[in-house]
């Protein structure tokens, strides 16, 4: 038998639910219970992976192979476990489900409706998510925000959870409390609002995470308490922090675990955060700089750069930053730049790194071409992920190899060498427009050569890393490329896939067919990340 933790957004949407609930889970978690988090996303999408990540954030790639939120990547950093395809749902996914199941005759000839038969499957996948790491407690993540239409049907059937088990399951309201400039005090009254909406859905809130530029104070705690009825105590804290890898400490210190497991009738336990606060500790007063530059595009949207289209990159490097005592100062380059003033290349000559991560599309992609080779010749640091990869690819190719106009096929179907070509399981999928969830996704073996920088990075010779593409290096040209000074470091045994790219006689010069960044953990950095950031620092 699980207990849940429901975590539902009040208020406006970007107030951090996401790490809210990974942070509630990894107390738990440090509390010695098992744990696992559930995303239920409100969109049709039956999948993230056909959402635009710069209108939704990032793709997050599992182990198992599905195409998720953003925010199963926080759990995933925070509880350090991989979280499984069965924990992340979305109302196209809970239709979708309820539909085929209709059409199999599984309803017996019964009316199927949106209540009781969405909430009931939604429940059915919040109960299934915790069995196979037999969680003590799930921790529920309600996309979207109270009030709204759209999520309405996760609500109910939480709702529905509580009515039958109340002591198995409680809410947790993330609000936001803003301090108008003009008046200088917190204002509570949003958040009333937001408490009575979530009223009106049946639910009544046990804790109130108060999410603002500073602490709440016992003033603003008793009054949530009489207007959203709640105990003064359960109104928590969760101010502006320089790091999210705060929070967890942040919500030990004001006893939220305790209060949590005291609300779903399971013994209190002493936590074990103490590497958790020394890595906290090291990250924030580390002075030392390295800059990153990271070359692509997606970076803009109006006037504003969105950087959660790569957060998992992000997090990667500052996680590996702080585990050598430094920390990193981006640079979003929009590899349209150079291709306008080839000149600008020597800018990259400002950092110690340059990371060219994951895309699709031809926009930008010279520029990133002469990204690589820039870097290439002038030995400064080059870390390719996915497209990155395949990019050197094809700078190695035309620069070095020779081979005028080579190309990958998704940009140049044409073209005379395509040193990237189309993955044979693919052709058939592109031809029939068979594009969601549909590339190859998720963890596959790679065998390391030995005497590279990736063997040495892992320190060992078998991985398993996350993909997301459809292109892949064509084995045509591996032959004449390695001859060349190309280290294939990487490989695919089943299927003798190149999976990682070196160039020899260059300091750090790693392209991989792989997403790494979906395997870092704040308390494991990963090992390509850490070894792209001691590379970076001796540039
Ligand atoms: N567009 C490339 C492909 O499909 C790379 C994808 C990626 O970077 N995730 O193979």
């Amino acid at each position: 038998m699980s207990k849940y933790v429901f975590v539902i957004g009040g208020v406006m949407s970007s107030v951090g639910k996401g790490v809210v609930t990974s942070s509630i889970a990894c107390i738990l978690k440090s509390k010695g219970y098992k744990v696992t988090a559930i995303k239920a996303d409100p969109y049709i999408n039956v999948d993230a992976g056909t959402m635009n990540p710069v209108e939704h954030g990032e793709v997050f790639v599992t182990e198992d192979g599905d195409e998720t939120d953003q925010d199963i990547g926080n759990y995933e950093r925070f509880l350090d476990q991989n979280i499984k395809s069965e924990n992340y749902m979305t109302t196209g996914r809970v239709y979708q489900s309820v539909i085929s199941r209709e059409r199999n005759l599984e309803y017996e000839g019964r009316c199927v409706e949106v209540v009781p038969h969405i909430p009931e499957e939604i429940i059915r996948r919040i109960q299934d998510a915790g069995r196979d790491v037999q969680a003590d407690v799930i921790v529920v993540e309600i996309g979207g925000t109270v009030g709204e239409y759209q999520n309405i049907l996760f609500l109910e059937a939480a709702r529905m959870m509580k009515v039958k088990n109340p002591d198995d399951v409680t809410f947790v309201l993330v609000s936001y409390l803003p301090i108008p400039t003009s008046v200088g005090e917190m204002k509570t009254k949003p958040t009333q609002y937001a408490a009575r909406s979530l009223n009106s859905a049946g639910i009544q809130a046990d804790f109130i995470v108060c999410r603002s530029e500073r602490e709440i104070d016992d003033k603003r705690r008793e009054k949530l308490a009489t207007f959203c009825a709640i105990r003064p105590e359960h109104a928590i804290s969760a101010p502006d922090l320089e790091l999210i890898y705060e929070l967890p400490l942040v919500f030990e210190r004001q006893k939220f675990g305790q209060k949590i497991l005291n609300c779903i009738r399971l013994k209190d336990k002493k936590s074990n955060l103490d590497k958790w606060k020394k890595i906290v500790d090291l990250a924030k007063s580390t002075k030392k700089i390295v800059k990153i530059a990271i070359v692509g595009k997606y970076f803009t949207t109006g006037d504003y750069t969105l950087p959660d289209s790569y957060i998992s990159i992000i997090e990667s490097v500052k996680i590996a930053c702080w585990h050598r005592k430094v920390k990193p100062q981006f640079s979003w380059i929009n590899s349209e730049d150079f291709e306008k003033k080839p000149e600008s290349l020597k800018i990259l000559k400002n950092y110690n790194g340059v990371i060219v991560p994951g895309g699709f599309g031809s926009r930008g992609i010279e520029g990133i071409i002469a990204t690589s080779k820039f870097c290439r010749e002038n030995k400064i640091p080059y870390f390719g992920l996915c497209y990155g990869m395949q990019i050197a690819t094809i700078d190695f190719a035309r620069n070095v190899a020779g081979l005028k106009g080579a190309n990958t096929q998704e940009i140049d179907s044409k073209t005379p060498y395509p040193v990237i070509h189309i993955m044979d399981e693919q052709k058939e999928k592109v031809k029939n427009k068979d594009y969601g969830g549909s590339m190859r996704l998720g963890g596959y073996n790679c065998v390391l050569k030995a005497g590279t920088i990736a063997r040495a990075s892992y320190g060992r010779n078998k991985i398993v890393e996350r993909h997301r593409h459809r292109y892949e290096f064509n084995n045509k040209f591996r032959g004449q490329f390695e001859k060349l000074g190309l280290v294939i470091s990487g490989e695919n045994p089943e299927r003798k896939l190149v999976e990682i790219i070196e160039i020899k006689k260059h300091p750090f010069f790693v392209g991989t067919q792989f997403h790494p960044e979906f395997k870092s953990r704040f308390l494991r950095p990963h090992p390509l990340f850490a070894a792209f950031i001691k590379h970076s620092l001796g540039n």
